[in-house]
């Protein structure tokens, strides 16, 4: 599941200015798995309305996690919303539906194999969210675009 080289081209700007491009928002599993690597904060849990969710620190309107060259230093543990990215999803009635983020300058290019891929790996974690997690993500990503 590869984005292949637009995200070279583009020079992950989703996680240089993640205020433009919408929060990165980790579920609890998320959390969990990435406080048990890094033991300095990272996230902080934000709620909205319906549900919560944990929302990634930013400095410098930057992803804390994005090396001098480019590369994620947690790359082989990030967030599912990174690992899916342009893909985003919103629940709603019990309902998930995904749709690439017209955010990404690169949203016409995105591969189908990707979306497939991203729509699958997204659906086999998407069944261990809290029902909070998921109003909690969708509402973020409602706000975001
Ligand atoms: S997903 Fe889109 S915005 Fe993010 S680095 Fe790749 S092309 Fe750029
Ligand atoms: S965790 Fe990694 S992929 Fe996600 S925004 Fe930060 S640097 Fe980018």
């Amino acid at each position: 599941m590869e984005m292949g080289d637009v995200c070279q081209v583009c020079g992950q700007q989703c996680c240089r200015k993640t205020e433009k491009f919408g929060r990165i928002a980790l579920s609890e599993k998320d959390f969990l798995r990435i406080e048990f690597h890094v033991k300095e904060p990272f996230a902080r849990r934000f709620h909205s309305k319906n549900g919560w969710i944990y929302l990634m620190e930013l400095r410098d309107e930057k992803c804390t996690f994005l090396r001098t060259d480019g590369k994620c230093s947690i790359n082989s543990f990030k967030p599912l919303d990174c690992k899916i990215y342009p893909l985003l999803f919103h629940y709603s009635d019990g309902q998930i539906t995904f749709f690439v983020s017209f955010r990404c300058p690169f949203h016409h290019q995105v591969p189908e194999e990707f979306i497939e891929g991203a729509t699958q790996e997204a659906q086999k974690e998407l069944v261990e969210w809290s029902e909070q997690n998921l109003k909690g993500y969708s509402e973020i990503v409602s706000s975001n675009g």
